[in-house]
């Protein structure tokens, strides 16, 4: 059993944001991983993005975003995740798998999570431009969506936005 797991709510966290590893919280090992994942992706000059599967809570699969490195548009960190757990478990769906992923997931993300099956979806920071599981599309929201997951936002989002701002900021100096 993975701390942080499960129906309870989550704990909030007050307006001070914590400096990065500096958790008022300790973080769920998944969505530790998938930070990590996102400061590799970092390193290799993709947005900070990182994802992880986990089934039976252990982590099967994770992956940091790559379309730049792979030449793939398609390449976000949960398409990434999600297709390396399916082929390890060999099987196109991952019913009872959880998904983490450091930001809110895009449309075309999202439509993978419904295609996967995937049971649970914890992500850490919200994506008011491009996400669209609480903004935008709202994928998950609509009758024809195939499979909605039961999400959870919030956990390492100070973490997840101080690694994409710092980004972004360099990016710009650069
Ligand atoms: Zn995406």
């Amino acid at each position: 059993m993975l701390p942080g797991q499960g129906r309870m709510s989550l704990p909030h966290k007050g307006k001070d944001s914590s400096p990065l590893g500096m958790s008022r919280w300790p973080l769920p090992e998944p969505m530790r991983i998938a930070l990590d994942e996102a400061q590799r992706g970092e390193s290799a000059g993709e947005v900070p993005i990182g994802a992880v599967v986990v089934k039976d809570g252990a982590v099967i699969a994770a992956a940091h975003n790559a379309p730049r490195g792979l030449h793939d548009p398609t390449a976000h960190a949960e398409v990434l995740a999600i297709r390396a757990a399916a082929d390890k478990l060999g099987n196109e769906r991952l019913d009872g798998c959880e998904l983490w992923v450091t930001l809110e997931p895009c449309a075309m993300c999202a439509g993978a999570i419904a295609h996967a099956r995937i049971a649970r979806l914890y992500y850490a920071a919200a994506d008011a431009k491009g996400g669209a599981v609480e903004h935008g599309a709202r994928v998950f929201e609509h009758e024809q969506s195939l499979h909605k997951p039961e999400v959870y936002s919030g956990m390492g989002a100070d973490e997840a936005s101080t690694l994409l701002k710092a980004f972004f900021a360099r990016r710009r100096q650069g």
